[in-house]
Formats: structure tokens, sequence, C-alpha cells
């Protein structure tokens, strides 16, 4: 960054703030060019300023996302509007070491006394650690659903042989069980019943003096 250390002055100061952020700050002007690149940039890219500036953006775009980059560029710069503006979106960045980063950003279009949008200045900060923690996170809600999703399925049968028609059964879960008028011999109504009765049929398979029901569940 330059060399300006006149402290009362306000652009030394707004040059001394985008310099020591601890976002990367990189500024580039119509072409794409880096043009400005502060120590949040170094930290995060690891390029240099030296580096950085006067190169392309190419330097931190994944070469599979430069043709959309570009495209979406361009028409930033002949239309001097951007969707990227007051949220923060996420985009893969490389790193100088090559490895993948997960980059949050937004940007601000710089013009001049004419109102020409003459480069863009955009403010990124890595993310890699939160995003890996999210995937994570989300990884094991899939597997904790499918768990889920898995031990609802419950199967219920009974054997009619053994039951002695005590009825404790068509108490405890009445949708699930019922007893036939004649004899008192369990009837079963629903062999797969909602998880929402799962407790009660149990209950039922537990405290039937016969064992005459049997439950399982899927796996
Ligand atoms: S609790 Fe058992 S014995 Fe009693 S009615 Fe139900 S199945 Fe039959």
């Amino acid at each position: 960054m330059g060399d300006v250390r006149t402290t009362e002055s306000v652009a030394w100061l707004a040059q001394s703030a985008v310099w020591e952020a601890p976002e990367a700050i990189v500024v580039t002007d119509p072409e794409g060019i880096i043009r400005l690149w502060n120590r949040g940039a170094e930290r995060v890219f690891g390029h240099s300023e030296a580096e950085a500036v006067g190169q392309s953006l190419d330097l931190i775009i994944p070469e599979k996302l430069r043709e959309r980059h570009w495209e979406g560029y361009r028409k930033t710069m002949a239309t001097g509007q951007t969707r990227y503006g007051d949220t923060p979106l996420n985009v893969p960045a490389t790193h100088r070491d090559g490895h993948r980063l997960s980059i949050e950003f937004s940007v601000a279009l710089l013009r001049d006394d004419a109102g020409r949008t003459v480069g863009i200045s955009a403010i990124m900060r890595d993310v890699s650690d939160r995003r890996k923690a999210e995937q994570e996170l989300r990884t094991r809600l899939a597997e904790v659903e499918q768990r889920l999703a898995r031990e609802s399925q419950m199967q219920v049968t009974v054997d009619e042989d053994k039951c002695c028609g005590a009825g404790q059964c068509a108490l405890l879960a009445p949708t699930v069980f019922d007893q036939r008028d004649d004899d008192g011999t369990v009837v079963l109504l629903n062999a797969a019943p909602d998880r929402s009765e799962h407790t009660a049929v149990q209950q039922a398979a537990d405290r039937c003096p016969s064992a005459a029901i049997r439950v399982s569940r899927s796996a």
C-alpha cells in the first residue's frame, strides 16, 4: 500500500482502514485487473500485494468458474448494475497453494465523477471452516433422519392361537388392536402403525400375558 502517513488526513485513515481490515478487500479495474490488494487479501489468499497487484482476478478464480465470472463482470461494467451488492454470497476461490476456499463476498461499484463505472471493490471473508462445519452438520442430520425413518417402520403381527383374549392390547392401542366379539381373540387392525402409536403398541406387546404380539422394526 502507499506511503502516505499524514495522520490527520481522512484519506490516510481510509487507506489505513482498508489496508488493515481483517477481511480481504480487493479492487479491480474495468478489465478485471487487480489494483488494490490489502493485508486481509494477503492472509486469505496467500498472495502478497506485490504478487497480486497488476494480475488478473483469475489469480483467485477457480478455472471452471472463470468463463461465467467474466461474463457477469463484463455485463456489470457495461450496465453499471450488480446483483451482488447488499446480500453476501458464497463462492469458491483458490488459495495461492492451490487449495479450495469458500468465500463470502459483497461488492460495490466504483464510479468516477461522471458516473462511469471504473472498477469494483469486493470485500471477502474466508468462510471455509464454517461451510465445512455446516456440511458436516447437514450430513449428520441426514443420517439421523434416515435412521429415524428406518426406525419408524414398525411391523406388528399377532398369533391368534396364543391369544387368551385378556384384551389389554385393545385398551392400550385401540387403533391397532381390537377383539372379536364372540371370544375376545385379538384382531390386528393395522400391521404398520404410525410412529405416534409405536409406544402404545410396544407397551401392548410387552404386557400381553400370552406373548401373542410380535413387534419388529425394519433395519
Ligand atoms: S393382550 Fe395379548 S392376550 Fe390380550 S387380547 Fe391382546 S393379544 Fe390377546
